[in-house]
């Protein structure tokens, strides 16, 4: 239930109504926007009787909120939420470019990289160090060393780095050493990881999973959010069709859908939703043009030689000719890089 307030409720009214909601175990999430002050209720609001909470004079309407997505949802903070990942606003009028190597191999190759990137235009190093691979005899990233590597590109470039996490148990670490986590598609619903990152601060990358839909997807963001995080980033890497041409299928349709549903920043990863290297630059445009917040891109020096995904990896030097064409689409639709 999300309650609309009159345009200059005193606090007084505000706090009485918040009582009266408490009382039956409702967590009120209250959000102060420029045109609107809204209460969203989270939990079960059946005790709730929704005469006496319209019988405050403070009180300008009641709305029930239908979606199962609840923090997440649009309703709940009608405006869009900026997620600022070490200095680089996420979700604003500026797109956010993440890119980098898909595994982390070594202090040059992560450094090199770095620098590359950013003279292009990238305002996010991304690298793995812990990597999901589907055999456990394939390379499995870095691990701790794979973050310190991070950390010196970061120390050398001033880029903000994100990198995945995939056990509970390294959390510690990661809070520590990387700006923005990421949540692979793997672990989309591993709620136990969910909910440990809801309750810490630090932005979240979650990625979609393989075979969710979108409200799986933002389910799995409530799960972040209800624990008391607000800093959750969407990403959409393709899912799981009868389409085997492509590695996945780059889901446009989800950038409009996630934004009508949700005031979360939403961005997309043509790499790992093509799996080719030579359609990452049309789908990082289409990216764009449909209203994402920002691209993730796997750039590598060495394509052929990279030790994960190297067929979908591009050079630094098409990497610069993605950022000029994707600058020009952002200029189109109103936004910047
Ligand atoms: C990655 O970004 O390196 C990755 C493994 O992506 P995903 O979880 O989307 O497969
Ligand atoms: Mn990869």
């Amino acid at each position: 239930m999300i309650i609309v307030l009159k345009k200059g409720a005193s606090q007084q009214e505000i706090d009485q109504l918040t009582r009266l909601v408490t009382a039956h175990g409702v967590q009120v999430n209250p959000v102060i926007g420029t045109d609107l002050t809204i209460l969203g209720l989270v939990g079960d609001t059946s005790q709730v009787d929704p005469n006496r909470v319209e019988s405050f004079p403070c009180v300008e309407r009641i709305m029930h909120v239908a979606e199962p997505f609840k923090k997440a949802n649009r309703m709940f903070h009608p405006e869009d939420t900026v997620v600022d990942v070490a200095g680089v606003p996420v979700g604003g009028k500026r797109l956010a470019v993440m890119a980098g190597p898909c595994s982390v191999e070594s202090r040059e190759q992560v450094t090199g990289i770095a620098r590359a990137v950013q003279q292009a235009g990238a305002n996010i190093l991304r690298g793995g160090a812990f990597k999901p691979r589907t055999s456990p005899y394939a390379f499995q990233g870095l691990k701790y060393e794979g973050l310190e590597l991070l950390c010196a590109a970061r120390e050398a470039t001033g880029l903000p780095i994100v990198s995945e996490i995939m056990s509970p148990f390294d959390l510690d670490v990661f809070v520590e050493k990387v700006d923005l986590i990421q949540v692979g598609a793997r672990n989309m619903q591993n709620f136990d990881l969910l909910r440990q990152l809801g309750r810490i601060r630090k932005p979240i990358l979650l990625k979609r999973g393989l075979s969710a839909t979108i409200e799986e997807w933002l389910m799995s963001a409530e799960y972040i959010l209800a624990e008391g995080n607000p800093n959750v980033i969407l990403c959409e890497r393709g899912i799981r069709t009868f389409e085997t041409y492509t590695r996945n299928t780059v889901d446009l349709g989800a950038i409009p859908a996630v934004k009508k549903l949700s005031h979360l920043p939403v961005i997309v990863d043509p790499s790992h939703g093509t799996g080719k290297s030579w359609m990452v630059e049309p789908l990082a445009r289409a990216a764009v043009a449909v209203g994402a917040d920002g691209v993730m891109v796997e750039v590598h020096n060495d394509p052929q030689h990279a030790l994960c995904d190297g067929q979908q990896s591009i050079t630094p030097d098409t990497f610069a000719q993605v950022m000029a064409d994707i600058r020009t689409i952002a200029g189109a639709v109103g936004r910047e890089i």
